[in-house]
Formats: C-alpha cells, structure tokens, sequence
C-alpha cells in the first residue's frame, strides 16, 4: 500500500468525516516535558520503567517503586499540555463523533479540556486501595507518605496504573476495540506501537477499512499498516492539520 505524506488528500477526507478516533502514547506529551518511557531520559536512577512498572516490583519494595511514581507525578505536576493536546481537545468540538484512546497515565488531555477519553493504562493521580480496590484522586506532589496507606482500611495503596504483564480493564478495552473498529479515520500519535494490546487497535481500524493516519518523528511497526505517515513532533503536525482544516471550515461548523 502506497503511504500518502501531504496533507491535501487527508484534508479533503476529514472534511467529509463524522467518526474519528485517535490513539495517543507518550510521544505526545514528550512535547510537555514529560519523559518517553524508551528515550534517553527515562530512566529514573539506574533502572528501566520495566524493571519497575511491575506487580512483582511492587511487592518486593513499595517504597521504591512509590519513589519513582512520586518523581514521575512531580515531573508530570510541574507540567502543561501542549499544542498537540490542545489540537484534540478543539476537535472533540469539530467532528461529532471523536473520542481519545490514550495509553498515557499524565491526565494531559483533560488538562487541555478533552472529555471523551479512554485511559487504557489508567492515571498516575488515581490510587487505589489493594485491599479494598477503591480508587481516589490525589493530586499532592509530593505524596505525604511514601508508601502511602488507605485511610479507609490501612493498607498499602497503589497506583490506579495497568503495569506490565496486568491486563487491561476489559471494558475499557472492549469500548476502545469498539471505537476503532467503527471510526473512519484514526490518527495514532506518538506510540512507539510495541505495547500490547493497545498496539493492536489501528491493526483493529485498518481491518474496518478506517484511514489510518500515523504522526511520529519515528517509523513504527503501524507504519506499514498506515495509509498516512507524517514523520515529526506531535505539537507541529496536529496543528498544521487543524490550521488546514479550518482554511476549508473557517467556522468550525459540518
Ligand atoms: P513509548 O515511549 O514506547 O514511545 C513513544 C513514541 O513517541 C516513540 O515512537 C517516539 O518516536 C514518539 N515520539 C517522541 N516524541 C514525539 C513527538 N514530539 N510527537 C510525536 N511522537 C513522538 O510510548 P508508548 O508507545 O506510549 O508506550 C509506552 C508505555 O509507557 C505506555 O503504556 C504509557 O502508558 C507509558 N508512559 C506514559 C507516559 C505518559 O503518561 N506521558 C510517559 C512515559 C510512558
């Protein structure tokens, strides 16, 4: 399949477009600040997110592994959305149907006003109770108490986050394979593609004959699956999109 990388085609197709979806990973917010978890500055000390982003890694020492979520929540606190997020936030208004399927636990696109998200991954201001498995929101940076307790019963809290080799909520899974499999276009921005099953969901879309529309400065293993791949920052591309889209639709409106 030939990979289309200008923008007029693509314009002409979401002008007539009602459906859209987009899949967003942690290129999006690396505009923000917020580090990749395979680019250089990922690692937290000397470890790498998977040696702690594990059930097994939390149960061996929560404090350590409450360290580094409270580093990442201080990072990701002292952070805004940027244009990228804010492209999508403006689009839930423009298409009557979009919705965001996000694997990133940041919160940043309800920061930039979005409301129709998906958050397979969860969201690192969520905690929940590993007793009772009740979540609450905490917003402190930094916690209080590390490892934090549940004020309810006592015992240890943890991240409302899916972690390697966890599985997915499986009705947001089934909501979010819904989505792509009856979207007509579906962007997917700065996953590097290789986490599953979140992977799978363009795969999911391109089957239902959606037009696939990649942005990432780096191919991925979507790319070839793509009918367009625009290769660069998340905060330009999204932008140029939306400036074109509103050439065409100066008032926003169908
Ligand atoms: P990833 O780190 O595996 O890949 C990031 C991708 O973004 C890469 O393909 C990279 O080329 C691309 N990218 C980098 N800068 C970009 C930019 N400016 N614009 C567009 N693309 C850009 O991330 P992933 O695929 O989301 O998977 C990793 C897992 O890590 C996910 O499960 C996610 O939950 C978690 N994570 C989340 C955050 C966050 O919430 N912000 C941060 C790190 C990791």
């Amino acid at each position: 399949m030939e990979i289309k990388t200008e923008l007029a085609p693509l314009i002409d197709i979401l002008h007539k477009t009602k459906r859209v979806v987009v899949l967003t990973g942690a290129g999006i917010s690396a505009e923000s600040g917020i580090p990749t978890f395979r680019g250089e500055e990922g690692l937290w000390k000397t470890y790498r997110a998977e040696e702690l982003a594990t059930l097994s890694a939390f149960i061996k020492d929560p404090r350590l592994i409450w360290e580094w979520y409270d580093w990442r929540r201080g990072i990701i606190g002292s952070k805004d959305f940027n244009p990228g997020h804010q492209v999508l936030a403006n689009w839930e208004k423009l298409f009557p149907a979009f919705h965001v399927i996000t694997q990133n636990i940041d919160g940043l696109h309800q920061k930039a006003g979005s409301y129709n998200i998906l958050e397979l991954h969860g969201n690192i201001w969520k905690l929940r109770c590993t007793e009772e498995e009740t979540i609450t929101e905490n917003h402190s940076t930094p916690l209080g108490e590390i490892p934090p307790h549940c004020s309810n019963c006592g015992a240890l809290l943890r991240p409302h986050v899916v972690w390697f080799g966890e599985s997915l909520d499986p009705s947001i899974l089934q909501s979010a394979f819904a989505l792509s499999s009856s979207c007509e276009v579906m962007f997917v921005v700065g996953t590097s593609a290789v986490v599953q099953p979140a992977a799978s969901l363009p795969l999911s879309a391109a089957d239902s004959d959606a037009t696939v529309v990649e942005i990432n400065p780096d191919p991925t293993p979507i790319t070839p699956y793509a009918d367009f791949s625009f290769r660069g920052k998340a905060g330009d591309i999204l932008p140029r999109i939306d400036g074109e889209l509103s050439l065409i639709n100066p008032s926003g409106e169908e």
